[in-house]
């Protein structure tokens, strides 16, 4: 037995959250304790992943010992749909599936399709994304779409064949992922997005490969600074490339001009190539931190709600979901914890560096509340 396996549960760590006494009615607007709305929910529909990213489910914690949630854990679709109903009155516009990879799911256009049917209280459908690995969207482009999904943003750490191999470490080929994103884009889910996490000393030399190749397509390359989430992946400081480098980098080859953030809360900075030749955009978590109107909360795939990427525990929302509470409670329930929120890790991060304290608590992995 590895010594390593922790079963997810125990990095999970939960509050179990009662009905609160006070009532907090939902009204479309839910703010938390430093005034930042609650508009965005990431949700995770699996915990499980056919690639081992070093940076995020590195090979040798996630191994065959490794005990993911069993089945009669994860939320229903119907249980999901609930909640996301229940936070579209708070104020929820924008929905982004994730994992684990997400695509593992089984049948999940018909998730889809159920949150594609819900209104905000204003009566407009959700911004529906989905953030994938695109292993297996050449296949499911299409029903994904018809089901009601709206973008999808694909992950892609290099277009030389050798280097993603051993980045995904499953030796799966890049060949597919490209397919993938054309089948994206033939399918109407654009404008596609592509992440890339880069990491100093071992994928930099394809950030402009990377520029090349989307440049002029419509696909929004974004660039990621390398994060110390969870607690496996033995993050160093001096493996992350400050985004400021990456800008300069592809300025030297292509003139690069800053633009406006498109909407509140935008975690990438965004940068248009001067020629024209469509837009990049960096997401600067480590060194310049946006905590200040981060308006995002994250349910994990067995409902418990996480309300910062690097919080060490959630609020267990499948009591009150598989129990006797109504909408109006759970509504409640949710508008009460997140009224409660400070969380600003990466704000912190910077003032005192990142958290190396053995005995602070075990902070979440990434693989289990999604990106
Ligand atoms: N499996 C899907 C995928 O890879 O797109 C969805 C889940 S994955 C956890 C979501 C995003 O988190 C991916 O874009 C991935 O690159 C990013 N990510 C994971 N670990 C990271 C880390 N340590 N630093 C920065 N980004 C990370
Ligand atoms: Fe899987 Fe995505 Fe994590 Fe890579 S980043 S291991 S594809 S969940
Ligand atoms: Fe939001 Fe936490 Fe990330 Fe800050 S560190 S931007 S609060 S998820």
């Amino acid at each position: 037995m590895n010594q390593h396996v922790v079963h997810v549960s125990e990095i999970g760590r939960a509050r179990r959250v009662a009905a609160p006494e006070r009532a907090v009615p939902a009204t479309g607007v839910l703010l938390d304790r430093l005034s930042r709305p609650l508009t965005d929910l990431r949700i995770s529909v699996t915990d499980r992943c056919n690639f081992r990213c070093s940076y995020c489910m590195p090979k040798e914690v996630f191994d065959k010992d490794y005990q993911y949630l069993p089945h009669s854990a994860l939320l229903s679709f119907e249980e999901i749909t609930r909640l996301a109903r229940i936070f579209a009155t708070h104020g929820v516009h924008k929905i982004r599936l994730t994992g684990g990879e997400p695509l593992l799911r089984k049948n999940l256009e018909v998730l889809v399709e159920q949150l594609a049917a819900i209104r905000t209280p204003q009566g407009a459908p959700l911004d529906l994304t989905l953030t994938t690995n695109g292993s297996l969207l050449a296949r499911k482009a299409e029903a994904l779409k018809a089901a009601g999904l709206n973008r999808v943003t694909v992950s892609l750490d290099g277009l030389d064949d050798t280097v993603f191999r051993s980045m995904n470490d499953v030796d799966f080929p890049v060949a597919q992922v490209l397919a993938g994103i054309d089948a994206a884009h033939a399918a109407g889910l654009g404008p596609i997005k592509v992440n890339m996490v880069v990491k100093r000393g071992t994928n930099e030399q394809e950030i402009l490969p990377m520029a090349r190749r989307f440049r002029g397509t419509g696909v929004v390359l974004r660039f990621i600074e390398y994060m110390d989430v969870g607690a496996t992946n033995g993050w160093r400081m001096d493996e992350v490339l400050p985004s400021a480098e990456v800008v300069a980098r592809i300025a030297e080859e292509f003139p690069l001009a800053p633009l406006e953030a498109s909407a509140p809360g935008e975690t990438a900075q965004r940068w248009a190539y001067r020629d024209g030749g469509g837009e990049i955009g960096v997401i600067s978590s480590v060194t310049q931190a946006f905590c200040h109107d981060c308006s995002r909360a994250r349910l994990s795939t067995e409902g418990k709600l996480y309300l910062c990427l690097f919080a060490s525990s959630g609020h267990d929302l499948r009591p009150l979901l598989r129990g006797d509470a109504d909408d109006a409670q759970i509504a409640s329930a949710i508008g009460h914890i997140w009224q409660g929120r400070t969380d600003r890790y990466s704000e912190l991060r910077a003032l005192r560096g990142p958290d190396t304290d053995a005995a602070a608590p075990r902070r979440v992995e990434m693989s289990y509340i999604g990106g």
